[in-house]
C-alpha cells in the first residue's frame, strides 16, 4: 500500500472518548496479568488508530500547508490532540496503579512506568484550553515562516529555494539573496515576536498550573528525559565553551583562510569552498536510486528497509511552492510505516536529508513489530544518535553522490558537524533564559540572544545587517518556536554520533552492529542506558567531550582531507 492510498478518517473524539474509558473500566477490573494485557492491546489499536490519523493529517498539511482540506484536519487536531491527552493520562494513571504491575515490569521493562509517571505529571483537565492556544501558535508559526514569497532573480521563492544563492561562490550574490531572505524576517519581525511571547506566556501558564515554577522542568518532563535535568546540561555547555568553541574559533578562521576573505561576513558562513561546495551531480530521482544502491550496499536490513519506503512511497523530498519548511521524520503506526518530509534544493544538504531522516526511518522500521508503541520512537536526544551517526556510516558511498567533489563534501560534513555544538548550546541556553524570565519583553530576549551568540560564537559579523545584529537570527530557528528544549539534543546526540564515526573507521562491523542494537532497543530505555547499550560513553560523563572531540580535530587539521585551496 502507498502513502497517498492510507485512508484518512477523521475521528469522532466524543466516540473515541466514550469507547476509551469503557476500555479503562475493562482494565482496571482485569483479573489476570493475560487478560490486563488482552485489553492493553485492544487500548494501544484505538491509540495507534488516533495517531496514525493525526500523523497523516499532519504530513499531508505539511507538504500542501494551502491545502484546505488538511489545514482543516490539522487545526481539528490542534483542538482534540489535548482532548485525547486527557483520556491517554487515565491510561497511565490506571497503568501505574494496576495490581499486575510487577508481571508487567518483568515483561516489558521500567522504562513504559517512568513514561507514564511523566505523561501524568504534564497533563492536567485544567490545561486543554492552554494546550489548543499552544498548538494553535505553533502551527501558526509554519504558517508564517511557509508563506515567505521572496522575489529573487526573477522569480517567486520560499526559504528553502533561497537556499543554493545563500551559499553562490560569488560574494555580491550570496549577499543579495542573505539580505533578500532577511528582508521577509524584517518585514514579520513584529508577528514572530508576539508570536514568541505569546508561546512563552502560554507554555508559563501551563507550568504553574501543573505546579512546576517555571517551564523549564516541565519542558524537561515533556521530553520524557529521567535521567538528566538541567545542571547537567548546563554543566555539558560548559564543557563545549571549553573545549569545543576554541577549535570552532580555528575552523572558522581557516575557512576565511580558504575562501581568500578579510573577513568572513554573515553571509559567507555557509559556503566552504572558494570554488563552491560540494554539490550533488545529479537530479532528485537520481538521488533517490543512489540512495538505493547505497542502502543495498550498507547492509541487507538497510536493503529491505529502503526498498520498503520506495515502494509505499514514503518520502516527499523536494522543495516546492507551499510546502512547509524545514525536513522530518513521523511514524504511522497503523500502516508501520515511517514517513519522510524534505525540501530538497539542490545543495548537500539533499544528502544529509537522505542520510539523517533516513536515519530516524531505519530505527521507526526496526521496532515497527513492538508490542509496546510507547518504545517504537526514543527520546529523541537517543533518537537523533540514530539520524546523526547514519550520517556517518554512510560516509563511504559518498562518492556515488559527489563525484570528484566527494573529498571536499565529507570534510565540509564534519567540519559542519563540529561548528554546529557551539550553535546548538547557544539555542539551549537562550530557552532557559527565556522561559526563567517569562516577562523578558521581545527587546530583552534579542539582547539576551546576542549576549550568548557572542559567547559560543565569537566569530560571527553581521555587518551592517542591523536585524541580526540586535539579535533576530534565532526567529528562522523553528524549534524555539515549536519544540522547546529539543535542540541540545543534537548536541549530545553529535558527541556520540562522533564516537561512531570513528569507530566505524577502526571496526566498521563492530560499529554497525552497535548502531543496529541502539535501532532495535527503540525506546525502551532512558538516554544514558541506551548509551551504554550501544557501548558509547555518555556526553555527560566527566572528560566525554574533551576525549570524543581530540580525533575529530586532529582529523580536520589533516592536510590530506582538507588542503587549503
Ligand atoms: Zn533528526
Amino acid at each position: 500500500m502507498r502513502f497517498s492510498q492510507y485512508k484518512y478518517n477523521r475521528p469522532d473524539i466524543k466516540k473515541l472518548e466514550t469507547k476509551y474509558n469503557s476500555l479503562l473500566y475493562k482494565f482496571d477490573s482485569a483479573k489476570s496479568p493475560a487478560e490486563l494485557e488482552r485489553t492493553m492491546t485492544t487500548i494501544n489499536n484505538l491509540r495507534n488508530e488516533f495517531f496514525s490519523m493525526s500523523s497523516i493529517a499532519s504530513v499531508r498539511n505539511s507538504i500542501n500547508t494551502v491545502d484546505k482540506t488538511y489545514k482543516k484536519e490539522k487545526e481539528y487536531f490542534d483542538k482534540i490532540n489535548p482532548l485525547f491527552s486527557q483520556v491517554d493520562t487515565r491510561y497511565y494513571q490506571a497503568l501505574i496503579k494496576t495490581p499486575h504491575r510487577k508481571t508487567l515490569e518483568k515483561k516489558w521493562g521500567k522504562q513504559l512506568f517512568v513514561l507514564a509517571e511523566l505523561a501524568i505529571k504534564v497533563f492536567k483537565p485544567e490545561i486543554v484550553k492552554d494546550l489548543q492556544m499552544e498548538n494553535k501558535l505553533s502551527t501558526g508559526y509554519t504558517d508564517l515562516l511557509a508563506s515567505a514569497k521572496i522575489k529573487f532573480e526573477g522569480e517567486e521563492r520560499n526559504l528553502a529555494q533561497m537556499g543554493p544563492f545563500l551559499v553562490s561562490p560569488d560574494r555580491k550574490m550570496r549577499k543579495k539573496a542573505a539580505q533578500a531572505k532577511y528582508e521577509f524576517f524584517v518585514t514579520n519581525e513584529t508577528k514572530l515576536d508576539e508570536l514568541y511571547d505569546q508561546l512563552v506566556k502560554v507554555r508559563t501558564t501551563i507550568a504553574l498550573k501543573l505546579g512546576y515554577k517555571n517551564f523549564v522542568q516541565l519542558g524537561y518532563d515533556r521530553m520524557c528525559r529521567s535521567d538528566y535535568d538541567a545542571g547537567m546540561v548546563a554543566n555539558f555547555r560548559r564543557q563545549v565553551k571549553e573545549y569545543i568553541v576554541p577549535i570552532a574559533q580555528k575552523l572558522k578562521a581557516k575557512q576565511k583562510q580558504r575562501l581568500g576573505l578579510d573577513k568572513l561576513k554573515y553571509y559567507d558562513e555557509g559556503l566552504n569552498f572558494k570554488d563552491g561546495n560540494a554539490k550533488p551531480k545529479g537530479e532528485p530521482e537520481w538521488i533517490i536510486n543512489n540512495g538505493r544502491k547505497m542502502y543495498s550496499g550498507l547492509s541487507a536490513e538497510t536493503r529491505k528497509f529502503f526498498d520498503f519506503m520506495l515502494k509505499s512511497e514514503l518520502m516527499d523530498l523536494v522543495a516546492k511552492k507551499n510546502k512547509a519548511g524545514g525536513g522530518y521524520c513521523t511514524y504511522i503506526p497503523k500502516y508501520k510505516a515511517p514517513f519522510i518530509f524534505s525540501n530538497f534544493n539542490g545543495t548537500s544538504g539533499d544528502i544529509d536529508v537522505l542520510t539523517h531522516e533516513v536515519g530516524h526511518a531505519f530505527q521507526a522500521y526496526c521496532t515497527r513489530d513492538f508490542l509496546v508503541p510507547e518504545y517504537n520512537s526514543p527520546t529523541s536526544e537517543v533518537a537523533e544518535i540514530h539520524s546523526m551517526s547514519m550520517e556517518f556510516f554512510t560516509h563511504p558511498w559518498m562518492e556515488m553522490f559527489f563525484k570528484e567533489d566527494t573529498k571536499k563534501y565529507l570534510f565540509a560534513h564534519l567540519n559542519s558537524a563540529m561548528i554546529f555544538i557551539p550553535y546548538g548550546v547557544t539555542v539551549d541556553e537562550f530557552q532557559h533564559f527565556v522561559y526563567e524570565n517569562p516577562d523578558a519583553s521581545p527587546v530583552e530576549r534579542k539582547k539576551k540572544w546576542r549576549e550568548i551568540e557572542k559567547k559560543y560564537l565569537p566569530h560571527r559579523d553581521y555587518d551592517d545587517n542591523k536585524y541580526l545584529a540586535n539579535g533576530g537570527f534565532w526567529h528562522q530557528q523553528l524549534h524555539i518556536f515549536k519544540y522547546p528544549f529539543y535542540y541540545i539534543d543534537y548536541t549530545l546526540a553529535q558527541i556520540c554520533a562522533f564516537q561512531f564515526w570513528k569507530r566505524s573507521m577502526e571496526d566498521q562491523k563492530l560499529a554497525w552492529a552497535d548502531y543496529v542494537k541502539l535501532c532495535k532497543a527503540g525506546g525502551s530505555d532512558s538516554f544514558v542506558k541506551l548509551t551504554e547499550l550501544a557501548n558509547l560513553i555518555s556526553p555527560f560523563k566527566d572528560g566525554c567531550v574533551k576525549s570524543v572531540i581530540s580525533t575529530i580535530e586532529k582529523w580536520l587539521d589533516d592536510d590530506k582531507n582538507c588542503k587549503i585551496q
